[in-house]
Order: C-alpha cells, then sequence, then structure tokens
C-alpha cells in the first residue's frame, strides 16, 4: 500500500503573531510540494490566526483535552480547537507525558475525542534514554500502542509519530537501522491490534530532524514522514524537509 508522505511541525510553546510570517513561505513550498502533506501544530493562541493566515496548510493543536468540555481549567477541547480552525492534534507528546505525566490511557481518550470532533489525530509514542539503554526500547514502543491505539484507527484520520525521548531536541537521532527497527515493530503491533488497517496509517519519525538528516531518514522503509520540532520554527529550516520528503 502507498502511503502519502507527511511533514508536520510542532511549535511548543514558541510562537507569536509575528512568527505566523514564517508560515506564509511553508505554506508557499507545501503548494509547490503537492505530493506531500505538510501540517503545523501551533500553541492554542495561534491556531484561528494561523487557520485565517494560510488556509492551505493544515493547521492543527498540540494537544487537547479528552473530556468535550467541563470543569477543567487552564485545559481545551477538540471541539474548542476544531472551531478555532485547527484540522489535526497531536495527542501523547513525550513532553506532555513527562511535563503533565500523561500516559498512554490518556493518550488514548485524547484521541477518541479528537476524531469525536473531526480531527485528525498525530499519535506518539517513543522511549525513554533509559529504557533505550536497558534494551527495552521495542518492548516499550509496543505497549504504549496497545494502550493508545484506538480500536477503530485508520489512515483515514490517524497517524502515529515514533520519537524517541532522548533524541528530541538533542541533536542526536538513532541509526537508521534502528528507526527501521522500531518503525517495523510499530507498523507489527498495530497490524496485530486493527488489521489490515495498520497498512493505511503513516508512521513519522520525530527527533532532531533537520534539512540535514531528512532525506535518508525519509527514505528509511516504513518512514513515512518526520514530526520536526526545533526545525519547523522558520522556513528556512523547514522547507528543505518537505524538499526531502517528496
Ligand atoms: C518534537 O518535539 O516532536 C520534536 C521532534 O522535536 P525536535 O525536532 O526539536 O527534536
Amino acid at each position: 500500500m502507498t502511503r502519502r508522505k507527511m511533514v508536520a511541525g510542532n511549535w511548543k510553546m514558541n510562537g507569536n503573531l509575528a512568527l505566523l510570517a514564517e508560515l506564509d513561505a511553508i505554506a508557499a513550498a507545501a503548494a509547490a510540494h503537492p505530493g506531500v502533506d505538510v501540517a503545523m501544530a501551533v500553541p492554542a493562541t495561534l491556531i484561528a490566526p494561523a487557520a485565517h493566515r494560510v488556509p492551505g496548510l493544515l493547521i492543527g493543536a498540540e494537544d487537547v483535552h479528552e473530556a468535550d468540555s467541563g470543569a477543567h481549567t487552564g485545559c481545551v477541547s477538540a471541539a474548542m480547537v476544531r472551531e478555532a480552525g485547527a484540522r489535526f492534534t497531536i495527542v501523547g507528546h513525550s513532553e506532555r507525558r513527562h511535563d503533565q505525566h500523561e500516559t498512554s490511557q490518556d493518550a488514548w481518550a485524547k484521541a477518541a475525542a479528537a476524531h469525536r470532533h473531526g480531527l485528525s489525530v498525530i499519535l506518539c509514542c517513543g522511549e525513554t534514554g533509559a529504557e533505550r539503554d536497558a534494551g527495552r526500547a521495542e518492548r516499550v514502543v509496543q505497549a504504549q500502542i496497545e494502550k493508545s491505539l484506538p480500536e477503530n484507527a485508520s489512515g483515514d484520520w490517524l497517524t502515529l509519530a515514533y520519537e524517541p525521548r532522548w533524541a528530541i531536541g538533542t541533536g542526536r537521532t538513532p541509526t537508521l537501522e534502528d528507526i527501521a527497527a522500531i518503525h517495523a515493530i510499530a507498523r507489527a503491533k498495530m497490524r496485530q491490534l486493527i488489521g489490515e488497517a495498520a497498512d493505511g496509517v503513516r508512521i513519522l519519525y520525530g527527533g532532531s530532524v533537520t534539512g540535514e538528516n531528512a532525506r535518508p531518514i525519509l527514505a528509511t522503509p516504513d518512514v513515512d514522514g518526520a514530526l520536526v520540532g526545533g526545525a519547523s520554527l522558520t522556513a528556512a529550516k523547514f522547507v528543505p524537509i518537505i524538499a526531502a520528503a517528496d
């Protein structure tokens, strides 16, 4: 099965209205590479102005609450970000697992809420450095997928992202062999859980992807794209990754 490549950015807790100017060149690059799905997750405050500024670009949220509404001070629901113009959300990012103590079960509930409200989902998984050093990377990723993948997941609305925590923002990346091995294991686990639908689910690699290392990573078996943090903040750094995916 052929899966379209995706390059998704994640601004994390960075950016302001002035930085939205970067999206103009990113949207132009997306239009110039129609074979690649280009997406950008931005802070909740920037979703509406970003979606308004670059309607052709897939703008998304970095997280949503699992409930539709209620007494959850400071949180935003899938319905809220959808109304603001988001078309997808990230769930289960390792920074939320670390900072907010979110679990794979939380990621499952958030993915389900997002789907209920018409959002696509980028579901993250990935081991810590200590887990990799202990030889547990494969088992950790399998367990995360088992607990967080919705039963009705399909490539129509869900994308998996393998992001080893130790590679995020560090400039370190796994070897291409290690990336291929985990992606193959992730695909096999999804097949076990949702059958043939798993073949339509894209698996992105994330963790210190740059314009310099993107091409070999994106050519690795079972890598269907990239989730990019730091290098998504400027068009100068992000556009070469889009080009490398084409
Ligand atoms: C991320 O935050 O999802 C990420 C991959 O960050 P970076 O590209 O900066 O490592």
